[in-house]
């Protein structure tokens, strides 16, 4: 059986070793030595300024929104995984959504000022398969309008924009760490924000505690334990061998499809890719369900992601966004994983020639 992804699992052994250290200590979670010092290694990993582990990627854009003071309308891209809006909603504010580019996936920027209204408090976008925001534009549109910006970054673990980290821009971006995505701690996440903004996020994701006894304001739980960090240790040191194998697959895919009616994601110029998926548009949705069943004939499990159009979510009050609800229907991400074999990548790739 071929899935969508595979879990990268470092050597058991490794992880054993790592988590002896926990063990030694008899600590496993608020912040021990494992999740301090995976945090360094992050920020040396990403060259990003701020880093704060938490337990999920869904947590740090409930956090964020909660310690920006975001009141009223967020305007938001259909987009995305549940989890961008469902935060926004958890947290009071009604989303508002904005159709998103054909080419690139990500919230359109031209259409963002028209669905601006006083009630306005945040942009929070979606760095979709880990292609950046146009962020300039939408910094642009933030500043005029007093707009705070959040994106949800969950696919885009070592994705350099323009020659920094994509987690630098915006006052926040978020991270998952989740055992589907390119690195992982099983679950697990992150929040990356300005330095002013810092000590606030914090206090947020451990109860609002400064020190045993004192609370700075409100707070929820989102610390990352230490075997959580374990995993994410001894993942880490096999980030470039896991990034060449995904680079290697996509090139084939891209090779085999190239003379297709199948349409690849356009990267935004400026950016370093991760490699993190690959989406494929189909022409309609009765050929994107004919290359399903045609693959799980043969054991093949793509992922029709993102997949319904968040606007069309049962707690939404509908209103059409043409371009995201047709891609949602005709996008597949193909299986990608570091060690998927040539024979499988041709087979996907034939089978799907066969049915465009
Ligand atoms: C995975 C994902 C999330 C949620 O992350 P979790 O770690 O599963 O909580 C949020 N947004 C996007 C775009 C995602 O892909």
């Amino acid at each position: 059986m071929i899935n969508v992804t595979k879990t990268f699992l470092p050597p058991q052994a490794e992880y054993q070793a790592i988590l002896k250290r926990a063990w030694d200590k008899g600590w496993m979670t608020n912040r021990g030595v494992l999740v301090q010092e995976l945090e360094t290694k992050l920020k040396d990993y990403l060259g990003v300024s701020t880093i704060i582990a938490m337990t999920n990627g869904t947590l740090p854009l409930q956090i964020a929104i909660k310690a920006l003071g975001l009141q009223g309308e967020i305007i938001t891209t259909p987009f995305s995984y549940v989890a961008t809006t469902s935060s926004i909603v958890w947290e009071g504010c009604t989303p508002v959504f904005v159709d998103i580019h054909p080419a690139y996936l990500t919230i359109d920027e031209n259409r963002i000022e028209a669905a601006i209204t006083p009630k306005t408090s945040a942009i929070l976008a979606t760095h979709v398969f880990g292609n950046p925001c146009n962020t300039e534009e939408i910094e642009t549109i933030a500043q005029k309008h007093g707009l705070k910006v959040i994106y949800d970054a969950a696919h885009c673990f070592g994705v350099e924009y323009k020659g920094k980290s994509i987690f630098e821009y915006g006052d926040v971006s978020t991270c998952s760490f989740h055992a589907t995505k390119l690195f992982h701690t099983g679950e697990g996440g992150a929040l990356f924000c300005k330095e002013e903004y810092h000590e606030k996020m914090f206090y947020h994701h451990n109860f609002g505690h400064k020190g045993k006894e004192n609370f700075q304001g409100v707070g929820v739980n989102a610390k990352m334990s230490e075997l959580q960090a374990a995993m994410g240790l001894s993942v880490l040191p096999y980030m470039e061998q896991i990034l060449a194998g995904r680079k290697e697959v996509i090139a084939l895919y891209k090779n085999l499809l190239k003379d297709t009616d199948v349409k690849f994601l356009k990267l935004r110029p400026g950016t370093l890719s991760n490699y993190s998926y690959f989406p494929v548009i189909f022409p309609s949705e009765k050929k994107t369900i004919a290359v399903i069943e045609a693959l799980s004939e043969k054991k093949i499990f793509p992922r029709r992601y993102f997949y319904p159009s968040l606007n069309t979510l049962p707690y939404i009050n509908y209103s059409e966004m043409l371009v995201s609800e047709s891609i949602s229907t005709k996008v597949l991400c193909l299986p990608l994983h570091p060690d998927l074999d040539a024979e499988v990548v041709m087979a996907i790739s034939n089978t799907i020639k066969d049915v465009v």
